[in-house]
């Protein structure tokens, strides 16, 4: 993906912190679900490699980083499925792109920001549908990942301020 923001030591930090989730955390998703708890250990080492808030002063444990560092068939139908998609995810994609440099840029962006959080959040859900679709009833089985995924992404549209709310955002910011 062509970022501009996003510069070689971005994909060096994007790529460590994938491979400490991969190793540190996907092996544990159902203990810890079970648990009902992520164990303080894994906060502690996800600090102590510089994965929590970055962005913040050394003196608090940050890296003093700047922004970006906050921030991844066979049958015709399924074709047609993935292509949709890929297309809206690409929309999505260009657009926080966007914004993110706006915001970079230190521009007002409350209005596109509220945007882009109910529209890119119902997106979200609606792809984890479509894919849970794709994959029949097997998709509905915890054990496959898609399931998760689609559990998870449905809380997006209620936290950081519910969807509706960001619609009465921009409405009073049209003055409607
Ligand atoms: C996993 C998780 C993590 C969270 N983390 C944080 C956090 O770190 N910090 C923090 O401050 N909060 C956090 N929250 C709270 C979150 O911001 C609120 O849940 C969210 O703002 C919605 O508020 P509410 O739950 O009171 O729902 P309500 O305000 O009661 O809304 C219920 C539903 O009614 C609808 N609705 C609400 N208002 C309107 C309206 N004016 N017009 C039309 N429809 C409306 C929406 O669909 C909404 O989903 C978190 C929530 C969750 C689930």
């Amino acid at each position: 993906m062509n970022q501009q923001y996003i510069k070689e030591e971005h994909q060096i930090f994007r790529a460590s912190l994938q491979k400490f989730l991969k190793q540190e955390a996907e092996p544990y998703f159902e203990t810890w679900e079970n648990q009902k708890t992520i164990p303080r250990s894994f906060w502690k080492k996800l600090g102590e490699q510089g994965f929590l808030c970055p962005w913040a002063e050394e003196i608090y444990g940050g890296l003093e980083a700047d922004f970006p560092y906050s921030v991844i068939s066979s049958f015709q139908n399924t074709q047609f499925k993935m292509a949709e998609m890929a297309t809206e995810i690409k929309i999505g994609r260009t657009f926080v792109d966007q914004l993110i440099e706006k915001h970079i840029e230190r521009a007002d962006i409350v209005t596109e920001v509220s945007m882009a959080k109910w529209w890119i959040t119902d997106l979200a859900k609606k792809v984890s549908v479509e894919c849970m679709q794709v994959h029949g009833g097997y998709g509905y089985m915890e054990e496959y990942e898609i399931a998760r995924r689609f559990r998870d992404t449905a809380v997006t549209s209620i936290y950081a301020g519910s969807n509706e709310i960001m619609k009465g955002i921009i409405a009073k910011n049209l003055n409607l």
